[in-house]
């Protein structure tokens, strides 16, 4: 089970082209060891555009300033950090706006992202300490060893402290969604504040849809507007916005998607088996930590606490929805108790269709 986007793809600068004329650039980066981004330079109207900055961990910024270097020569221009009118932010996760720190300091760009990611950028030691918190919870109450609880928090803290707070210059939300011709869809899930960003028939759609694997879900318990439930939703609201006139979807990872309506159906059909799988294994009683290693098996480092996160995310859906009850409830008032979830076979729960 791979749970984190591939490295076996090769990650290639490339060009597209609107049919209205806009080009854009695909900028490679690596964000992480064996884990690369891309972020997307765009020429629109009078505008320069970059959509995404990648970790500014390692050599993540100078592959940023090597596709600059090579958008230039291309397109004749004396500077692109010199012409850059914005950064869009896709969402607020690391991979994709931790370059900002370092962009700031060579670019007068406006940085806008969507205002329920803002607080991902402009407080972010505040908000890694907070969800650090959380998390320390979610373990605990998640059955997972103390001596895995530490490591995860440990390797999840050093991640994290690689960035700092920057300021931004406007939310999506300010501009109603809006900003020349560039379009923005709010799809909470995958992030609080995601959005998809429509230019012409072209969606910039950050990690909301990926190729080659189902993006990451995270409980909404972690944060508020996160969750399976919201993510799912989301799914549906992208299909119908983007319509059929879509020709080619870029992401933050992974290969662009030639046929989203298929992609999303995938998507979907591979959260509903998981949230059957799921059901199955809570026939009897068990926590969170345990569903996980029975749906992902053998995992390892960081992975354990993708899988983790990817099951809660699945036990919270369906207990949400009446579908599990917990079975130890008169231990819960012990801190640091796990919980443990098992199928409850109430009649009305069962009348809903899982997932889609
Ligand atoms: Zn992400
Ligand atoms: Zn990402």
């Amino acid at each position: 089970m791979q749970l984190i986007p591939t490295t076996k793809t090769l990650h290639t600068f490339a060009k597209f082209s609107t049919k209205k004329g806009a080009h854009i650039y695909r900028i490679p980066m690596q964000a992480f060891p064996d884990f690369w981004v891309y972020a997307y330079l765009v020429f629109v109207d009078e505008m320069i555009v970059l959509i995404d900055t990648g970790s500014g961990f390692g050599e993540s910024n100078q592959h940023l300033l090597d596709g600059f270097e090579r958008v230039r020569a291309e397109e004749g221009l004396a500077s692109v950090v010199d012409n850059l009118d914005y950064i869009l932010i896709t969402h607020g996760h690391i991979d994709h706006f931790g370059g900002l720190p370092f962009l700031l300091e060579i670019t007068e760009a406006k940085v806008g992202i969507h205002e329920l990611d803002l607080r991902n950028l402009t407080n972010f030691e505040e908000r890694i300490l907070v969800s650090e918190r959380r998390l320390r919870d979610f373990l605990i109450e998640s059955g997972v060893e103390a001596e895995k609880q530490e490591e995860i928090i440990r390797v999840y803290m050093v991640n994290k402290m690689l960035s700092r707070s920057v300021p931004i210059n406007f939310t999506y939300n300010a501009i109603d969604m809006q900003l020349g011709r560039f379009e923005f869809l709010h799809v909470p899930g995958h992030s609080a504040g995601h959005v998809v960003i429509r230019l012409d028939d072209y969606l910039f759609c950050g990690d909301h849809v990926l190729n080659g694997i189902s993006p990451h879900q995270w409980p909404e318990r972690l944060t508020l507007n996160m969750g399976l439930g919201h993510y799912l939703d989301s799914l549906d609201k992208l299909e119908r916005w983007a319509g059929a006139d879509i020709t080619l979807t870029l992401s933050g990872h992974n290969e662009p998607i030639e046929n989203l309506s298929s992609r999303i159906t995938q998507i979907k059909g591979i959260h509903t088996q998981r949230l059957e799988r799921t059901l199955g294994i809570l026939s009897e009683a068990h926590t969170v930590a345990e569903v996980s290693s029975q749906l992902f098996r053998k995992v390892s480092g960081y992975d354990i606490l993708l899988s983790v996160e990817e099951a809660g995310a699945h036990v919270e859906y369906l207990y949400q929805r009446g579908l599990l009850g917990i079975t130890n409830i008169e231990e819960i008032g012990q801190s640091k108790m796990p919980l443990l979830y098992q199928r409850l076979n109430d009649p009305i729960a069962e009348q809903m269709r899982i997932c889609c």
